[in-house]
């Protein structure tokens, strides 16, 4: 898999004028930029600009991200328009998506309506069940990787697959490695059970339903615990959805098992009644 040589060229600079900065995470910082022959914006990820002032760049992370999305055409999925190779920096160009991070949408409104919720989650599972049929599994949804588009209601599209990594191969997932507080409890304590990979995505989706709801983590947390003492005691604070027994609350709960061979796989949940219940299914944007 991915072995064929991304087409790789030069003259960033030539071809683009680089913009504002969108946002920056562990590896990378994203600037808008326009294609100068075209006009048209994109997003592009600089990776050398990193190295340069000293953060780590896992070269690995990178050249695993450039190949999977290289794979990847769904509409919920950040798309790759090209890589451009200059001496000391790669530039990831993209699609550019402009209505900002999941995170700032929920922290703004301090929480989702259910069907917008619910909309959102959908388009979130689309995408998983997607690349999990292409046997890639994304491991660091979070909201801050999910980025929204400017439509009302916004369309939530997947970013970030530098973690991504293609399920057949499990040496990497048994490293530890993405954001505790969206990271399945298997992934944190023994490294994920194989068979189950993909497993740690419905995980994350489930604390995400659970923050846009709620703009709170459903975890009761004692902050003083070593992480793993965290993670095994962990428990899950319904108490915001007590009168609220519905679908949505069957969803998350489904998702957010502790045991990943009887947790929800995310092409499973495209079934759910939750998404029927606002008439999602079968709905496709675009
Ligand atoms: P990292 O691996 O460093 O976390 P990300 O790919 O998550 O890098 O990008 C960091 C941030 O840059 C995102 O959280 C988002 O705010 C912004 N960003 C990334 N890709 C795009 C894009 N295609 N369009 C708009 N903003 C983006
Ligand atoms: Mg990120």
């Amino acid at each position: 898999y991915g072995n064929e040589e991304t087409s790789r060229r030069q003259g960033f600079w030539s071809k683009y004028d680089m913009g504002d900065r969108l946002g920056s995470g562990a590896f990378a910082t994203v600037y808008k930029c326009m294609e100068v022959s075209t006009g048209t914006w994109y997003a592009v990820k600089d990776i050398a600009r990193n190295r340069a002032i000293g953060v780590h760049v896992n070269e690995g992370a990178l050249m695993r991200e450039i190949n999977v999305l290289t794979r990847l055409d769904h509409q919920n999925i950040v798309r790759l328009h090209e890589v451009c190779e200059e001496e000391n920096n790669l530039y990831l160009v993209m699609e550019l998506v402009e209505g900002g991070e999941l995170l700032h949408y929920i922290l703004q409104s301090g929480g989702l309506s259910e069907g917008e919720t619910c909309r959102i989650a959908y388009q979130i599972c689309q995408a998983m069940s997607y690349i999990h049929s292409q046997g890639i599994c994304h491991r660091d949804l979070k909201p801050e990787n999910i980025l929204l588009t400017r439509d009302r209601p916004p369309n939530a599209k997947v970013a970030d697959f530098g973690l991504a990594k293609v399920v057949e191969d499990d040496t990497f997932l048994k490293t530890m490695c993405g954001t505790p507080a969206y990271l399945a409890p298997e992934v944190v304590l023994r490294g994920p059970d194989n068979r189950y990979n993909d497993r740690v995505d419905s995980w994350s989706l489930g604390v995400i339903v659970y923050a846009m709801l709620t703009n709170s983590s459903p975890f009761i947390e004692n902050e003083e615990l070593p992480l793993r003492e965290r993670i095994e005691g962990r428990k899950i604070n319904w108490t915001p959805f007590h009168y609220h027994d519905s679908y949505c609350v069957s969803f998350m709960r489904a998702l957010l098992d502790t045991e990943p061979s009887a947790r929800l796989s995310l092409t499973d949940a495209l079934q759910h009644p939750w998404f029927r219940q606002f008439r999602l299914t079968g709905d496709n944007e675009d």
